[in-house]
């Protein structure tokens, strides 16, 4: 449980990627042990924009010195320090300049000024997560944004599961998680054949007259037979503060392992990319063998 998956990086614009393998029962059910996340979008920042802007103050003012600065950051760090020194003008020599930002990030997480890091969002793409987790996850709802894999829409064909950590380590939980997947997927498509036959002999029990109606009715009933371990993967966007805040509250020794696992991913992913938000935390091993980010500035 101790070993964390290595972060690979995206063809087209290098975005951090941790990918989640999928297993097989031995009857061929699809199953995963650990979420998978992958950085789907992140901002993309130009200060020169900035240049009419600038060049409408009075020269002696410098402001267009902002566009010189040599030191060049991410672009989410890059705007959230631009939307900070908006608010004071700070466009002349005597700014803070970027090559200080880790301070300037700093000061703000300390003091709590957290909205400047509303601005910069980033989507991720999560597979390998259980309904559980993502029932826990979309209660978080200042500053994301969910679409969510819908088991109303999609067929059994793409049902799979996720095991819990607890059960991957434990050979005899293991079996039986290997049981119980098999026999809620067979179930699921034995209700699904039933509910289907019932309407082809009239007996109208879905009142569907559409075909993709009737097999949404169809899949919207049978979906009661999965456990909580179907997989629910989603795109979730969010902005700093809130994904900050999610890290905080869930890769921490209170919250549920597997939601653990995934707010540790997302604290890899996202501090890969931006690492000037996420100086105050840190990776650290748990007494139980997971692993957990410490968090001096929980609430910014
Ligand atoms: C270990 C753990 C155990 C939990 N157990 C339970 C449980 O047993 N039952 C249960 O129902 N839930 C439980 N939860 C969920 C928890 O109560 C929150 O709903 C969830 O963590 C979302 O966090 P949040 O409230 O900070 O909301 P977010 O949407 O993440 O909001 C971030 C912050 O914005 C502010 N905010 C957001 N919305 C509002 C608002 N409407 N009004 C004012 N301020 C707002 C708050 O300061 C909030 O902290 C648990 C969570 C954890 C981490």
């Amino acid at each position: 449980m101790t070993d964390l998956p290595p972060l690979y990086y995206s063809q087209r614009h290098s975005l951090p990627v941790l990918p989640a393998p999928v297993l097989h029962t031995p009857g061929g059910v699809p199953y995963l042990q650990r979420p998978g996340v992958a950085v789907l979008a992140v901002p993309t920042v130009d200060v020169t924009a900035l240049q009419g802007f600038l060049d409408g103050f009075d020269p002696e003012l410098h402001f267009g010195a902002y566009l010189d600065d040599p030191t060049l950051l991410p672009d989410g760090t890059q705007l959230a320090k631009t939307a900070g020194q908006a608010c004071y003008a700070s466009y002349g020599p005597k700014r803070t300049q970027n090559a200080e930002a880790e301070r300037y990030l700093h000061d703000i997480m300390e003091s709590g000024h957290g909205s400047v890091l509303e601005h910069p969002n980033y989507s991720l793409h999560v597979y390998g997560v259980s309904r559980s987790l993502t029932h826990e996850l979309v209660r978080h709802r200042a500053g994301m944004a969910y679409s969510q894999l819908s088991q109303r829409y999609v067929s059994g064909r793409v049902l799979r599961f996720v095991e819990r950590p607890e059960f991957a380590a434990d050979p005899e939980l293991h079996e039986e998680f290997i049981q119980d997947i098999e026999h809620a997927n067979r179930r699921y498509e034995q209700t699904a054949q039933k509910l289907y036959e019932r309407q082809a002999q009239g007996m109208g029990i879905l009142s569907a007259k559409e075909k993709t109606d009737l097999r949404k009715k169809v899949q919207q009933t049978a979906r009661a037979k999965l456990p909580n371990e179907a997989e629910a993967s989603l795109v979730v966007t969010g902005n700093v503060r809130a994904w900050r805040h999610i890290i905080a509250m869930r890769a921490n020794p209170h919250a549920d392992t597997e939601i653990r696992a995934f707010a540790v991913a997302v604290y890899r992913v996202l501090s890969s990319l931006d690492p000037l938000f996420f100086t105050d935390m840190e990776l650290a091993l748990h007494t139980d063998g997971t692993h957990i980010v410490n968090v001096a500035y929980p609430k910014v």
